[in-house]
């Protein structure tokens, strides 16, 4: 019997008062996946994905981690069962260093990323160790976001939008980054409105419109359709 997914929602809605944001989502992960969320503005990407998080809790349906429906379940216990939220505003506490916000978070795995470990693969974030916060381009501040959560090892990393207004050198350095958590083994589900980098990253893809999952597309499909797409 093949493995149940990491992550499996069925039939998810989510709404805002009246306003109905998602409707009856369909999505699988599996385990070392890397699975990307594309479509247009406001078609409910964001939504979904804080959904998953438990930072948007006006939904019904199925939503299993790991097997468990934690549809009901708060956020912080989602995160020590391991699903690592990447900030959208990357969340980089001004007052502390670089290395103090890297020492910050509490470990939930253990595939929690040692320091050396983080120094190796953004080695931008080694020569700004004791850079505050705020001294931090807005690359720097994301990668920091992302190294963050890898310290605490959680299993499943959410990310809206990294590369976002972001120069390409830095998303190819993103692009690096996510390649090599998957390489260790971890999983990731993001929001990419780049399809030519959501093509170099992702195994697959769902495409959303007003709510729906329109489209499941493997790489292959996606890269030859990317034009059409958004
Ligand atoms: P974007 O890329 O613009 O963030 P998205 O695909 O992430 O788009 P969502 O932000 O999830 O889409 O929005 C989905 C729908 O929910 C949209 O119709 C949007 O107007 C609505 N919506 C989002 N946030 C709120 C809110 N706080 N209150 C009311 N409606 C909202």
């Amino acid at each position: 019997m093949p493995e149940a997914p990491m992550l499996e929602i069925r039939g998810l809605d989510a709404f805002y008062g009246e306003a109905q944001a998602l409707r009856g989502v369909d999505l699988t992960v599996a385990e070392g996946e890397v699975v990307t969320l594309v479509g247009r503005n406001g078609a409910g990407k964001t939504t979904l994905l804080r959904s998953v998080m438990g930072l948007h809790r006006q939904v019904t349906g199925e939503l299993l981690f790991e097997g468990r429906d934690i549809v009901r379940t708060p956020a912080h216990k989602r995160a020590r069962a391991g699903l690592g939220w990447v900030q959208d505003d990357r969340g980089v506490y001004a007052s502390l260093t670089v290395e103090e916000n890297l020492l910050l978070p509490p470990v939930v795995s253990d595939r929690a990323w040692a320091l050396d470990k983080v120094y190796e693969a953004f080695p931008v974030l080694a020569d700004r160790r004791r850079a505050g916060g705020t001294t931090l381009s807005g690359g720097e501040q994301q990668m920091l976001a992302i190294a963050r959560v890898l310290r605490t090892g959680a299993r499943m990393l959410l990310l809206d939008e990294p590369t976002e207004g972001l120069a390409p050198v830095i998303v190819r350095q993103i692009g690096d980054i996510i390649r090599q958590v998957k390489e260790s083994g971890g999983t990731v589900l993001l929001i990419e409105q780049n399809v030519k980098f959501a093509a170099t990253v992702a195994d697959r893809h769902y495409l959303l419109a007003q709510g729906s999952v329109v489209e499941s597309l493997d790489n292959a499909e996606f890269s030859a359709r990317q034009a059409e797409l958004l």
